[in-house]
């Protein structure tokens, strides 16, 4: 017997398919070890044949296999050609994807147990073995028992003479770690309304493929995901369920546990890397169904998929930002049409992108315009602070949203009060020169943390000792702007001594759970206001929050990114709709300078489609995406002069390039990123957009192949992220 195994190498001069003779075990799917190039390393096994196309003696044997049944399903030899061909990477670095991390690397196991039971018919045993008599004694009248715990009572040598005798034996059985501790309080389906009811029968009976679903903040989407799921699990299928970031939502988690109990395996970095292995191997035995999990759950190992669903579609982190840089809407589209299941897509503000495919026809469109009940939208109120601080008002709260929060505090309900974190300028500025601290390996300046008081780089994390006077010009003036939520808090403290105040960013959350616990205690009502960042704005219900203040609306919109205008419509929309999800209405103060901006209009009266309608306009005749596509392609060694040559090699054939398709090039430049150094990597660039993606083969192509040991090429499509 022969197989033929891709090598757990991601580069692409071993991207082939190898052979090695095999034991008639092997089946496809299994992973291997086999020697190469003078080591042993981990394989996959593609197919076995029973001749080779090589000459024997030149075929070496594979060493171990592991994983029974095999790690891998048919699906993922289909996927790894698509998704390698797509982004241009080698096809072990697109199966690595379908793998636990720990798991690749050897780092986890099953845990395994074992247990003693008394055999029925046993030879006698001498009355002088007297511990053997005690075990028999003890085992008597029991089902079974933990072997080591009866070796650490008895002796292994005692223990151990009764299995050779015949007169106990062991059985070794897997033990799943449970993620989830404390119980499970089982939930009912809701009765749907009309609305999720005729959204159910439209996904379940057209015929198109994939589904968005346009639903306010409040209109029972989840409920609709749920149904759907059900549904699928019922027909015996399977189903995968992506949030933008499980972690953060525990009521989402306690939802779905509710539901569908131990159908559910939950995929998300909370868990430690033994219960991550164990959630999976559940799907992969089929003993779960349904795969709930962030971006990369997308490549949970269930077979015969029912439905795919991604909520909050419109949200960046499905793209995923290290290699391979798949979309996870693009890879969902993959899976959907393997397993001739549906996808569907849902959110409060659906990307451009996937707005248009609707209203084009190529998507299923439902749209739920009202909330549960039919609960008003929480009435947003506009603060314009170019007039509070003409009023002499220099603290970060307008006086409508200290009013409110008084208003709010006093009838013991909660607030969230949400600062948009890219705005905040973090810098430590000395005032004599101007100076500006910097990160020694990264081209950014440092952020001040006041609670361990040291400066920190955000891309690299080097902290630095605080600085007594400036490196430059020795002067003592140095601000330290510190974080926004920090200066936040302590304000919001002195204003209302008696609330009680948690904050919630990159600084305050340690440890894996570190999300859930804060949310989960304001969740509790251990808290009245909730200060922080963009990672409070998704997905929460909390049912007691009736007031949003959302304290920078829009320092989104100053950044000179098309999207610029989309992030803050879908900003705003999201944090509001955190409001008044319960029986109480709910409010939101907006505060900003530029009240007069078009999309705070469209946003402040929810209305989507107008934003929509103006946007695409602006996108047509302006042709950026959905009408042209932003390529990065980034260069990036340690060596500068290295760097700098191969930008010019990379740019010349893309030149080249142009020159023979000059309809397609809106524009090519190359330059340094604006970030010019990370972890002292030089950074940079040939940016350009491009008419249709025709040519993104080609580029990626080049990008390939200038990639050496010593500088790194890799394209970026329409990236979320320009530093
Ligand atoms: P969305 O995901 O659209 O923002 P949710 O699914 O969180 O909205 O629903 C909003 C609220 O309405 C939740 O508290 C949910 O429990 C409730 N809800 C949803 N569907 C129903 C229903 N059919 N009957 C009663 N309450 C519902
Ligand atoms: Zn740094």
């Amino acid at each position: 017997m022969y197989a033929q195994v891709i090598v757990d190498i991601a580069h692409s001069q071993v991207d082939r398919i190898f052979e090695y003779s095999c034991p008639p075990e092997t089946v496809a799917g299994c992973r291997v070890k086999v020697p190469f190039g003078g080591r042993i390393i981990d394989g996959f096994v593609l197919s076995v044949s029973e001749t080779s196309s090589y000459p024997p003696e030149k075929v070496k044997p594979i060493v171990e296999i592991f994983d029974e049944p095999p790690a891998l399903q048919p699906e993922c030899f289909s996927l790894m050609e698509r998704i390698s061909s797509r982004y241009k990477v080698p096809k072990a670095a697109a199966l690595r994807l379908f793998l636990p991390s720990e798991m690749r690397l050897g780092k986890v196991r099953e845990v395994y147990k074992k247990y003693a039971k008394l055999n029925d018919i046993t030879a006698p045993i001498s009355k002088s073995a007297k511990k053997q008599q005690e075990v028999l004694a003890f085992l008597n009248g029991k089902k079974e028992y933990d072997y080591t715990l009866l070796c650490n009572e008895f002796g292994r040598g005692a223990v151990n003479s009764l299995v050779e005798k015949g007169a106990i034996s062991i059985e070794k059985r897997q033990i799943k770690r449970n993620p989830f501790s404390g119980e499970i309080k089982e939930e009912p389906p809701k009765t749907l309304t009309y609305m999720q009811g005729n959204a159910i029968s439209s996904i379940e009976n057209s015929p198109k493929r994939v589904h968005l679903i346009h639903g306010v903040t409040g209109s029972g989407k989840t409920e609709i995901y749920l149904q759907i799921i059900a549904n699928e699990i019922k027909k015996g299928k399977t189903a995968i369920f992506l949030v933008p970031e499980i972690s953060l939502t525990p009521q989402m988690l306690s939802q779905l546990r509710a539901r569908f109990k131990g159908e559910a395996a939950i995929l998300h970095s909370g868990l430690s890397a033994g219960e991550k292995f164990d959630e999976w191997w559940r799907l992969r035995s089929g003993e779960a169904k349904i795969a709930i999990g962030a971006r990369s759950a997308i490549f949970a190992p269930l077979e015969n998929i029912g439905a795919i669903i991604i909520d909050e579609e419109h949200d960046s982190s499905y793209l995923s930002e290290t290699a391979p840089r798949y979309s996870t809407v693009e890879v969902a589209k993959f899976r959907a049409e393997y397993n001739n299941c549906k996808l569907i897509l849902g959110s409060a503000t659906p990307s451009v992108e996937s707005f248009l495919a609707a209203t084009e026809g190529e998507y299923n469109l439902i749209t739920l315009p009202e909330r549960i009940n039919k609960r008003p939208m929480p009435e947003i109120i506009i603060s314009d602070m170019r007039k509070e601080v003409k009023r002499g008002n220099p603290s970060p709260f307008s006086s409508a949203l200290r009013e409110e929060l008084d208003a709010t505090l006093k009838c013991g309900n909660q607030a969230i009060i949400f600062l948009n974190r890219r705005g905040y300028s973090q810098k430590v500025i000395c005032r004599d020169c101007g100076y500006v601290a910097k990160c020694e390996n990264c081209d950014v300046s440092l952020t001040y943390h006041s609670e361990e008081d040291c400066l920190k780089c955000h891309y690299c994390g080097t902290k630095y000792r605080m600085l007594p006077a400036c490196p430059e010009c020795g002067g003592v003036h140095i601000r330290y702007s510190g974080t926004g939520t920090q200066r936040v808090v302590s304000e919001l403290s002195s204003l209302f001594p008696d609330a009680r105040i948690l904050r919630m960013d990159n600084d305050t959350v340690s440890g894996k759970d570190g999300h859930y616990k804060i949310l989960s205690k304001f969740a509790k009502k251990e808290a009245d206001i909730l200060v922080g960042t963009q990672m409070i704005a998704k997905g929460h219900d909390f049912p007691a929050v009736t007031l949003v203040g959302i304290l920078d609306a829009d320092m989104s919109l100053q950044f000179s990114d098309y999207r610029s205008g989309e992030r803050t419509f879908q900003l705003i929309t999201q944090v509001s709709g955190r409001s008044g999800r319960a029986d109480m209405k709910g409010k939101v103060v907006l505060q900003t300078y530029c009240p007069e901006n078009y999309i705070l209009r469209y946003a402040v009266n929810y209305d989507y489609l107008g934003f929509f309608n103006n946007e695409i306009q602006i996108r047509k005749a302006t042709s950026f995406p959905p009408y042209s596509l932003i390529c990065r392609v980034m260069v990036t060694g340690e060596d500068e002069k290295k760097s700098l040559d191969t930008l010019k090699e990379v740019y010349f054939e893309i030149e080249e390039l142009r020159k023979s398709n000059p309809d397609n090039f809106i524009f090519l430049n190359k330059m340094h990123s604006p970030v010019k150094k990370i972890q002292g990597k030089h950074r940079y660039q040939v940016l350009m957009r491009l008419k249709d993606a025709a040519l993104l083969q080609k580029i990626y192509a080049i990008s390939v192949a200038h990639t050496t040991p010593h500088v790194l090429v890799y394209v970026e499509e329409n990236p979320t992220n320009l530093s």
